[in-house]
């Protein structure tokens, strides 16, 4: 008997699936894969056979998209790394600081940390007994007072915002490890065109990929990277809390890591010239940027990153304060005021009502971070044009 209507429209003709490499990565955008048999599902759950059963556990785009990265983090390091995708930074971020913490175990973050990562500490895994220290993380011997026997994590960042301060990741890690914690670096700023942090002792790195991964401003995801057996954890808690990448989001995270290398060593170079720039113009008390001989961590860049490639993001700091930082945002022409980073366009933000929000006056003042910050993250655009609008808008003050 010919099939119905319904039934035709449900079951529409199997095309075989190709043995050919398809040069574009392909979409799996499928919610639930089909067994042979109830006996393979079965098995494929006990772990007994490999494959894929729902897209929230694993999806061949979202592994193709966590392995690329792994392959670019993981390059002189000893022995595999492996990636685990995410919907967004903060679900990579939040899954890996669950997995290593428990109620009554202990993190140390350093003052200037992301503020999302900020928040999550003090109002999400605080009320599930996380405690966090927040330290001067340039300072070694306060990172190693802040230790405790339950600390399970030592947080890091490998460029952290607005300062632009640069961890010292080797020094870090060697604390980590004495005090039995796992050293933890967020490594959004710098991505791994400009330093891997698990060659530097890292256990497990993570990256908000909405930015210089992705590149183009156009989609939301993370991903955590780190030994076969830490990620097999983070994993296992990835499903549980299900922060999973979405496979059309991994098929443009994943186009991004082709042009990752040359976009991020254009904008390196052009957020140098426009730091260097803007160094002597009047209107300017500031200028934020690893890649200045003047700035306090130049010399551990310059050690831990690739040649000629200090981040790609310069704050600025205008004279005049608060007022006159939101003044130079509003009348820059070319470089657009709005939230993230790393991607085409040069974007702009005013520090401490936007990225630092969650921080009061008396964290901002502790990290370091002044009221009158402005970060630039400079795009692809002929640095030319970007260090003439701003000094444009500078001249306004
Ligand atoms: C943006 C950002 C995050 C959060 O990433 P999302 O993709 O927005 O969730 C975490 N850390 C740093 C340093 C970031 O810049």
């Amino acid at each position: 008997m010919m099939p119905g209507e319904h039934t035709r429209s449900v079951h529409t003709p199997d095309v075989p699936v190709p043995d050919q490499r398809p040069m574009g990565l392909p979409v799996y955008r499928t919610a639930a894969w089909a067994f042979g048999t109830a006996d393979e599902y079965r098995d494929l759950l006990n772990g007994t056979r490999t494959g894929y059963s729902y897209s929230r556990i694993d999806n061949p785009t979202c592994d193709a998209f966590a392995q690329g990265v792994a392959a670019l983090e993981g390059v002189n390091v000893e022995g595999p790394v492996h990636g685990q995708p995410f919907a967004s930074g903060m679900a990579a971020i939040s899954t890996v600081l669950m997995t290593l913490t428990r109620s009554g175990a202990h993190v140390v973050c350093p003052r200037e940390v992301y503020g999302g990562t900020y928040g999550l500490l003090t109002t999400v895994l605080d009320r599930f007994g996380v405690e966090t220290t927040f330290v001067d993380s340039t300072d070694l011997d306060a990172v190693r007072a802040a230790l405790r026997p339950e600390t399970t994590v030592v947080w890091g960042e490998t460029i952290a915002n607005p300062t632009m301060t640069v961890a010292d990741l080797p020094g870090l890690a060697a604390l980590a490890h004495e005090a039995g914690a796992t050293f933890v670096v967020d490594s959004t700023f710098a991505s791994p065109a400009i330093c891997r942090p698990l060659e530097h002792g890292a256990d497990i790195v993570v990256h908000s990929a909405t930015k210089y991964i992705g590149g183009h401003s156009d989609v939301t995801g993370g991903v955590a990277l780190g030994s076969p057996e830490l990620m097999g954890r983070v994993r296992h808690d990835r499903i549980d809390l299900g922060g999973s990448l979405s496979p059309d989001d991994a098929f443009l995270l994943h186009r991004g890591l082709a042009t990752l290398p040359l976009r991020v060593a254009r904008q390196c170079a052009s957020a140098l010239a426009v730091a260097t720039g803007l160094l002597d113009h009047p209107a300017v008390a500031r200028v934020d940027h690893p890649g200045l001989t003047g700035h306090r961590d130049h010399g551990l860049a310059v050690k831990l990153f690739d040649e000629g490639r200090y981040g790609a993001v310069v704050t600025v700091t205008p004279r005049g304060g608060r007022e006159a930082s939101v003044a130079l945002c509003d009348r820059l022409r070319l470089i657009r005021v709005a939230t993230s980073l790393g991607g085409t366009h040069s974007l702009v933000s005013h520090v401490a009502s936007t990225t630092h929000r969650q921080l009061d006056a008396a964290a901002l003042a502790a990290a370091g971070i002044g009221a009158g910050a402005v970060r630039i993250s400079v795009g692809l655009e002929d640095p030319e044009d970007l260090v003439a609008d701003v000094v444009q808008a500078l001249d306004t003050l």
